[in-house]
């Protein structure tokens, strides 16, 4: 049997008629950039998140640099975020020209820890002159960049609470998290100033190629996104601002307007498959040597990823590979302890959640169409490993 991590065939063949004709559509028309598909999308992706409004972009990475952009972060300004994440939620911070303050993150979710947040504001900053300042750098904090890591909500009560108090911004990195909600039903991307979303073909909502989109509840904000998106320009060849080219194309909004209205039914799939790899895996009854992932109760987790925490990590993965099984570490190196990232000068061990994650987890199969004996051949295959070790 071959398990792969993800294929998106499938997918593709139940749509395909209609990915096609709406391909042919924007081929008829010539209409690339910034077209009718780009409009209908924007308006359907906010809805999806319960914004007001969407702003369609390249690809998550430059959604992110978008909405940091968009609210005026850049030189002086510091960001705090989680050291376990993809590479673009630090990437963007330092591009923006602002200092990203990497925290750890609490150990059963993986999200940012709201408490660690609260303890350096209260210990290693100061208020002053109507902000909040590092006192070690003397960088204002401007935001916070919560990640909703694998599809699950960070803690975003919490959070946000936090975030008023010191009068910060939020800027949600919902790259993984498209529909994920909290205990109300309240969705990823309707928390902060702006949510992050991103259509790489691994996400939930994958479009054919790069594509992302910021959503906002506010109106201005949105306007002025939509300016940086084409080089701060408006009107025509008259900049009041330096932008970017961060459009999507009219073709990845033509496809991802048709898998927008089926996401539902994918991510019901993947919490199936978490469903039937819990049990499987208690059934197994492999003690301390794999722990499955801890949903939060009442949340709504998409299950863009479905992560085991386990023992001899490097070696079960051979194990699996030589079984047809696929996997992949999400992330093998903690942003803090990456090289370009030097300059801030964190410790080996200051981070010690984040550094312990990345060397003792591993994400399992569990796109939507995958068959239940699949999933329980991955299970057997991990159980049989522990049971020869
Ligand atoms: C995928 C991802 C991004 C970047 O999205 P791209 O569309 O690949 O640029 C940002 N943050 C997180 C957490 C991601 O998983």
């Amino acid at each position: 049997m071959k398990v792969p991590l993800l294929d998106l065939k499938p997918q593709y063949q139940a749509l395909k008629a209609d990915i096609d004709a709406a391909i042919a559509r924007v081929c008829e028309s010539q209409y690339f950039i910034l077209g009718p598909a780009i409009k209908e999308f924007e308006g359907a992706v906010a809805a999806y998140s319960h914004t007001a409004h969407g702003v369609g972009v390249s690809s998550g990475t430059d959604a992110l640099l978008l909405a940091l952009m968009g609210l005026g972060i850049g030189q002086g300004d510091e960001v705090i975020t989680s050291s376990y994440t993809f590479f673009a939620t630090g990437g963007t911070i330092a591009r923006s020209g602002a200092r990203p303050i990497f925290l750890d993150i609490d150990a059963a979710t993986f999200n940012l820890s709201p408490a660690l947040v609260r303890g350096f504001l209260e210990q290693q900053c100061e208020r002053r002159d109507g902000g909040v300042f590092n006192r070690a750098t003397g960088g204002r904090i401007r935001a916070l960049m919560p990640v909703h890591l694998y599809g699950q909500l960070a803690d975003m009560q919490s959070l946000g609470a936090i975030a008023r108090e010191y009068g910060l911004k939020v800027i949600e990195d919902a790259a993984q998290a498209i529909g994920a909600a909290d205990e109300h039903g309240q969705r990823a991307c309707s928390f902060g100033d702006v949510g992050c979303l991103s259509f790489f073909p691994t996400k939930n909502l994958g479009a054919f190629g790069d594509a992302g989109a910021c959503v906002t509840n506010d109106a201005e904000l949105a306007k002025h996104m939509a300016i940086l998106r084409v080089h701060g320009m408006e009107p025509k060849y008259y900049h009041a601002f330096i932008g970017g080219n961060f459009r999507i194309d009219e073709i990845q909004a033509a496809v991802l307007n048709v898998k927008l209205k089926v996401l539902d039914s994918w991510s019901e799939g993947r919490q199936r498959n978490a469903a039937f790899y819990d049990a499987a895996f208690a059934a197994a009854g492999l003690g301390d040597k794999v722990t499955t992932p801890y949903a939060v109760p009442g949340y709504r987790h998409i299950y863009n990823q479905y992560v085991i925490r386990v023992q001899q990590r490097d070696a079960l993965r051979k194990h699996l590979a030589d079984a047809g099984i696929g996997s992949e570490v999400y992330y093998p190196v903690p942003l803090h302890q990456q090289k370009c990232f030097e300059y801030l000068g964190y410790q080996t061990g200051e981070l010690p959640e984040s550094e312990k994650a990345a060397a003792e987890t591993v994400a399992l199969p569990i796109f939507p169409e995958l068959e239940q004996a699949q999933l329980q051949y991955v299970v057997d295959s991990i159980a049989g490993f522990y049971r020869a070790a």
